[in-house]
């Protein structure tokens, strides 16, 4: 018995054993399958997270694709516009450099190469004023006139040369042709207003100078051949007016007065087209006499006491100093200019107004500037930019006042610019008008010419 117990107690204390280790057995199987499923939940979330990334990556494999293609597109888009770009420039007829801020040319087109007569790529890199030399007279051949290229560098600006101004150019080989020119900053981000260089696009007006210059020849012949019969019909209905074949009766009188102002009229055109087509032909004697602006302007005034009397109009001059320096002026010259725009602000201003002319002396420029205000109907806004045209006229002025040629401030701008002076003016409609031109104080040279520009 006592020996069956201890084998029944060692094999129980085994089973203990054997029940211990099972159990322990089954908590670490418990644990690893517990591990096990925590590494397959977190493979689980792994796995989703790849897919999602995959499905990401395939997204922006797409996009990237797309962008691509865009590119591509916009490649092929931009390709296409320097092409364009790169045959209107050189298809243009007219002359084109591009220079950069230190004035080196940096393109020059196919027009610009042949009318200056320099292969393009010995141009390039040069100075501009080396390959585009300008002149005001074809005839001689050292004179060259400085471009005006670093106003449009410095600043945002544009300068216009037209047939008006007489300019020529000279190749490389010294031909001179008469050009038109338009110089125009270069921007570089446009909104930034950053200058970074100059355009400059040129044209050879042979043809149009020709033309014009038949034109003038026209005018000048045809205003000649009127000027005749036209002075003998003023001259015989004045005679006609005087009593001169007897008494007139009141009905006849009216008409020979009409037939005597539009006779007047006609010969003031006349007198004005002879004029211009005189000074743009360069024909106009410059005989310089030293001249008391003061004293000239109150005998123009003088001779339009009976417009000024019609209007009740005054005109009053003031002079800065007081006793102004005497000018070595060509008095027909000054006499137009001055006639021309103290006609206007009678012309142009209402009944009792007063005209102001004040002539001040400005030491620093060396200069003196004369202007001309009237309280008149102004010049509209939008019409401004055009009023030194030739045959020119605003609206309010052709309403107001419908005699007038347009022909006047035309001219007076010529004459001034001759003497290298300015001409402008400041208005604003229905408030006035003040018109102004400078004066060299060393005065003007005398010049040889075939006729005085008094017809
Ligand atoms: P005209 O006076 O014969 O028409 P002008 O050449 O002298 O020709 O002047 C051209 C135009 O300029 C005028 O028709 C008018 O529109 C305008 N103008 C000139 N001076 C004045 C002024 N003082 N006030 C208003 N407009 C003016």
């Amino acid at each position: 018995m006592g020996f069956f117990s201890d084998e029944v107690q060692q094999v129980l204390h085994e089973f203990e054993d054997t029940k211990k280790s099972l159990k322990e057995a089954r908590s670490q199987l418990q644990e690893k399958l517990e591990e096990l499923e925590k590494t397959n939940l977190q493979l689980e979330i792994s796995k989703k997270e790849l897919t999602k990334k995959v499905e990401d990556l395939n997204k922006s494999e797409r996009a990237m694709l797309n962008v691509l293609e865009d590119a591509r597109e916009s490649e092929k888009k931009l390709s296409k516009e320097q092409d364009l770009t790169k045959a209107v420039i050189s298809s243009m007829g007219e002359g084109l450099l591009v220079v950069d801020k230190e004035q080196k040319i940096i393109l020059i087109n196919q027009a610009a190469s042949i009318l200056l007569r320099w292969a393009s790529g010995d141009a390039v890199g040069q100075n501009v004023h080396k390959v585009f030399t300008l002149c005001k007279n074809k005839e001689k051949e050292g004179e060259v006139c400085s471009l005006p290229i670093e106003r449009v560098i410095k600043e945002p600006d544009v300068v216009n040369i037209g047939l008006g101004d007489d300019f020529y150019c000279r190749d490389k080989e010294g031909n001179a042709f008469p050009v038109m020119v338009i110089m125009a900053s270069l921007m570089q981000g446009f909104l930034r207003g950053n200058v970074s260089g100059a355009v400059i696009i040129f044209k050879n007006i042979t043809k149009e100078k020709s033309l014009d210059d038949a034109k003038t020849n026209f005018i000048s012949v045809a205003s000649h051949q009127l000027r005749t019969p036209l002075t003998s019909i003023r001259w015989f209905s004045e005679m006609l007016l005087d009593g001169d074949a007897g008494d007139l009766p009141e009905d006849q009188k009216h008409f020979v007065e009409r037939i005597y102002q539009g006779a007047d009229r006609m010969i003031n055109l006349v007198n004005l087209l002879l004029q211009i087509a005189r000074v743009e032909a360069g024909r106009v004697k410059i005989e310089p006499a030293l001249i008391d602006l003061k004293l000239l302007t109150e005998g123009v005034s003088l001779t339009l006491h009976e417009q000024l009397n019609v209007k009740k109009q005054k005109i009053n001059i003031i002079s800065k100093p007081e006793t102004l320096p005497k000018i070595l002026l060509d008095e027909d010259v000054v006499w137009q200019i001055i006639q021309n725009l103290l006609s206007n602000a009678i012309r142009y201003s209402l009944e009792n107004g007063i005209i102001t002319v004040k002539l001040i002396v400005n030491k620093k420029n060396n200069e003196l500037v004369f202007s001309v205000e009237d309280k008149g109907i102004g010049i509209p806004r939008v019409e401004q930019n055009r009023i030194f045209d030739k045959f020119y006229r605003a609206d309010n002025a052709v309403k107001y006042a419908p005699e007038g040629s347009g022909l006047g401030l035309n001219l007076a701008k010529k004459l001034v610019e001759d003497w290298k002076g300015r001409i402008w003016f400041e208005s604003e409609e229905g408030k006035g008008s003040t018109f102004y031109f400078t004066v060299p104080l060393e005065g003007v040279k005398p010049r040889e010419g075939e006729v005085k520009l008094r017809v």
